[in-house]
């Protein structure tokens, strides 16, 4: 069993080779390749996932394990309101236990202009239904017992749900294989082969596979890949750490975030610890070309994001990446197998103290793993997912903007049908890859 976080030293449960032909590959073995994959074994279709580290090893394990439709774009609600009901049947189906728990998600405010904000959400949850409800501070203080401070008051959705992320994932890949899935580990996505305009291959490093459709899942690599082949998406990815405690006492069965903590239950017993407040940003070629875009995002909240002139080498956006590469030469995809940053220190001390400061019945912390993911963002917080109309046959998901292991199973079916041409049943227009270039103001989803 690897563990976490995963990386490249742990087992190849996937081996390859990859078959000489699918009738659909999927590049990422994330949340979102992953779904689609077992979507897609609904319509009697032949389906090669590879992933160029292994499954699930980037974001998709890393993260929180918050499924949540509160706080959501409203755009997204209709498509994280279908995927709950997939968490459940896709957990019932797996036959493993991934953690699957209704307990809630609870947003606590310091302020009125916060409760303002919560305010604002309330009409969207009214027009779709759902149970959202605000809390005043005696509310907020029954709800979640023994915190030494008073809020001003919360917003708390009962019916979202948690999973374990490193678990869940793994454990929808190996369904996804024993439904006839080809998933091949190690094994990274070169370009594609495109022939009068149609995707006609793909160029792995382990070889061919002839093919005329393919899912983009590339999570932080997407935009890396897109423009080797002249298409242009102004992805960028921010640092982000969390640490996991061993089990202690139940203090909430659900998830929470204040201004400076976020925490979450875990099926073992611990709790998935965040600090609030800002991500890191390495400046980059991608940074820079794309700055006009982030304008919006950085003056809505001008402190949401740390900056570093550089980042490690072999990242997406790092200044010595290379940016073209042929199909039969290494590209930076195999280099960086999976994309592991170090957890932040500060940030690692800032959930300590502010958890302790704020359950501080608790005692001492005891932190069992720690880890950085990095999150890929878009301009205005929400994901691509359309068809690539320059190069038909490509279907691009990603810039899930921190918020896409929730949503993953809705995404994961509407993608399946775009695949097959079916009726998506979601207006997907906001998520249209056009609209960074045919002059649409940049509107501002939910901040990361
Ligand atoms: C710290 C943190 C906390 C988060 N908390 C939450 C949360 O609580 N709730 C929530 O909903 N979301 C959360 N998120 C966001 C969520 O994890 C992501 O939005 C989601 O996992 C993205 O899934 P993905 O499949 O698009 O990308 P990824 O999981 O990043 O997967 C992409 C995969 O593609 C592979 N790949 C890339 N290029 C190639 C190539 N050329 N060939 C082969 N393989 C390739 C990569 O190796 C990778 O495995 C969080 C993220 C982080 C980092």
């Amino acid at each position: 069993m690897p563990t976490f976080p995963f990386s490249e030293a742990d087992p190849i449960q996937y081996p390859g080779p990859p078959p000489k032909s699918a009738d659909v590959v999927i590049v990422g073995g994330g949340i979102i390749g992953v779904t689609t994959a077992l979507f897609l074994t609904r319509g009697n279709i032949s389906v090669t996932l590879v992933e160029k580290g292994r499954i699930a090893a980037e974001q998709s394990s890393r993260n929180w394990g918050w499924i949540r439709k509160q706080g959501r774009d409203a755009d997204e609600l209709p498509i994280v309101i279908e995927a709950s009901r997939h968490w459940r049947q896709l957990a019932e189906e797996c036959g493993e236990d991934i953690g699957l728990n209704q307990t809630g998600v609870t947003y606590l405010a310091n302020s009125d202009r916060e409760m303002a904000g919560y305010e604002e959400f309330m009409k969207v949850a009214a027009v779709h239904e759902i149970d959202t409800r605000l809390l005043d501070a005696q509310e907020t203080a029954g709800l979640i017992k023994g915190m030494s401070r008073s809020f001003k008051g919360a917003m708390t959705t009962p019916s979202d749900m948690r999973a374990e992320p490193w678990v869940a994932v793994p454990a929808l890949a190996r369904l996804a294989a024993r439904k006839g899935v080809k998933i091949v580990e190690n094994c990274a996505a070169r370009t594609l082969e495109i022939s009068a305009g149609r995707v006609s291959g793909v160029w792995t490093e382990a070889g061919h596979i002839e093919t005329s459709s393919v899912l983009l899942a590339g999570g932080a690599w997407s935009s890396l890949f897109l423009r080797r082949h002249g298409v242009s998406i102004p992805q960028l990815s921010v640092r982000s750490t969390a640490a996991a405690t061993e089990p202690m006492p139940e203090i909430h069965a659900g998830a929470a975030a204040a201004e400076h903590i976020a925490f979450r239950r875990r099926q073992d017993g611990g709790y998935t610890l965040a600090p609030g407040g800002s991500h890191l940003l390495y400046l980059g070629p991608d940074a820079f070309r794309h700055a006009m875009k982030y304008l919006p995002a950085l003056m809505a909240n001008p402190f949401g994001s740390r900056y570093s002139p550089a980042a490690p080498a072999g990242y997406p956006d790092s200044w010595s990446t290379p940016r073209h590469w042929t199909p039969d030469s290494q590209s930076p995809f195999e280099r960086m197998r999976v994309l592991n940053p170090a957890p932040e220190r500060s940030g690692l001390r800032s959930i300590e103290r502010n958890f302790k400061r704020l359950f501080p019945q608790l005692g001492s912390v005891r932190i069992k793993a720690s880890w950085s993911g990095m999150i890929d963002a878009m301009p205005d917080v929400v994901p691509v997912v359309d068809r690539v109309q320059a190069i038909s046959g490509l279907v691009v998901a990603t810039g899930m903007s921190g918020h896409g292991f929730g949503i993953g199973p809705g995404i994961g079916r509407v993608v399946a049908d775009m695949i097959q041409g079916n009726k998506i049943g979601h207006d997907l227009t906001r998520f249209r890859l056009s609209r960074f270039s045919d002059g649409s103001a940049i509107r501002l989803g939910p901040a990361l």
